[in-house]
C-alpha cells in the first residue's frame, strides 16, 4: 500500500493513494487506522511528508562504488548522527541553502519507517518490524561538520531532510536501487547490495542501543555521486519502487 500525508484546503490528511484517487483514512498509521470515506484527487493536494517522525537516524558513508571496493571487515561500530525532526520537509518543498553557507550537498537514499516497538531485534528479525519505505534526501552542509567529527549541525538545518513522496510497504528493500538526478542529469545510481552496513544489520545495531520506536525513520546512506548544489538547482531522489521525491534549492532570503 501507498501512505501519503497531503493538504486539501487548509487541513492536512493521511491518505492510501491508489490508481484512481486518494482515500482518506485516520487514526494511528502504525496500529489502528480505517478510510474515513472521504477521497480525493491527487491533482488537487499538496503532497507533504508522508509522516512525522519521531526521530530520524541517518547512517554515515555507507556505499561502496563496486564490489571490488568492498572493505574486508565491516564497520564494528557504524557511523550513526541525528537529523532534527524539524528539518523534514515534503516533495516539491524548497530546501533552503542557509545564508553565509558555501557548501551544500544532496544525498539520496532509501529511509526505512519503524512500524513496531523494537529492542534487542536480530538481524534476521528487522524487516517484521519495518512499516515499510519511503525516500530520503539527506541534505549535507559539510561546513558545519564540527571538526571534531560530530555532523549533527551539518545535517539539522531547517528543510535539510525531504521525505518522500509516499510510504510504500510493498517493496523489496534488498532489490532496489537509490537514484538522483541533479537538473534532469543522473548523479547517483546504485543498487543497494553496494552498501556496507546492510539494512538489517542497521537497525538490529541501533536496537541494542535505543528503543526503536513506530514513526522512526532510518537513513541508510547515499550512494557515490553525491555533489555539491547551487541555488536554483532541481534534486531528484528516485527509488523505482516508491517513487519520486522533489526538490529545488533556494536562498535564504536574507
Ligand atoms: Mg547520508
Amino acid at each position: 500500500m501507498k501512505f501519503i500525508r497531503f493538504r486539501s484546503k487548509e487541513t492536512i490528511y493521511q491518505g492510501v493513494l491508489t490508481e484512481e484517487e486518494i482515500r482518506g483514512i485516520e487514526g494511528d498509521l502504525f496500529s489502528n487506522w480505517s478510510y474515513t470515506g472521504k477521497t480525493f484527487s491527487i491533482k488537487d493536494v499538496t503532497l507533504l511528508a508522508p509522516l512525522e517522525p519521531n526521530q530520524v537516524i541517518g547512517i554515515g558513508a555507507n556505499f561502496i562504488a563496486t564490489e571490488a571496493d568492498r572493505p574486508a571487515e565491516v564497520p564494528t561500530m557504524p557511523v550513526f548522527f541525528f537529523k532534527a525532526t524539524s528539518s523534514v520537509i515534503g516533495p516539491e518543498a524548497d530546501i533552503v541553502i542557509p545564508s553565509g553557507v558555501e557548501q551544500v550537498k544532496f544525498e539520496s537514499e532509501l529511509a526505512v519507517v519503524i512500524g513496531k516497538t523494537a529492542k534487542n531485534i536480530a538481524e534476521e528479525d528487522v524487516f517484521d518490524y519495518v512499516f515499510g519505505y519511503t525516500v530520503g534526501n539527506d541534505v549535507t552542509c559539510p561546513d558545519y561538520f564540527h571538526e571534531n567529527g560530530h555532523w549533527t549541525l551539518g545535517k539539522s538545518f531547517d528543510t535539510f531532510t525531504p521525505l518522500g513522496p509516499l510510504i510504500e510497504t510493498d517493496v523489496d528493500p534488498l532489490n532496489v536501487s537509490v537514484k538522483a538526478t541533479l537538473n534532469g542529469e543522473e548523479k547517483q545510481n546504485s543498487h543497494v547490495q553496494l552498501m556496507i552496513v546492510s539494512t538489517q544489520r542497521m537497525i538490529s545495531y541501533l536496537s541494542h542501543v535505543m528503543t526503536l520506536t513506530p514513526g522512526d525513520v532510518i537513513l541508510t546512506g547515499s550512494p557515490v555521486g553525491a555533489e555539491m548544489i547551487q541555488t536554483n538547482d532541481d534534486i531528484a531522489c528516485t527509488i523505482d519502487e516508491i517513487g519520486t521525491l522533489q526538490n529545488r534549492f533556494v536562498s535564504a532570503s536574507k
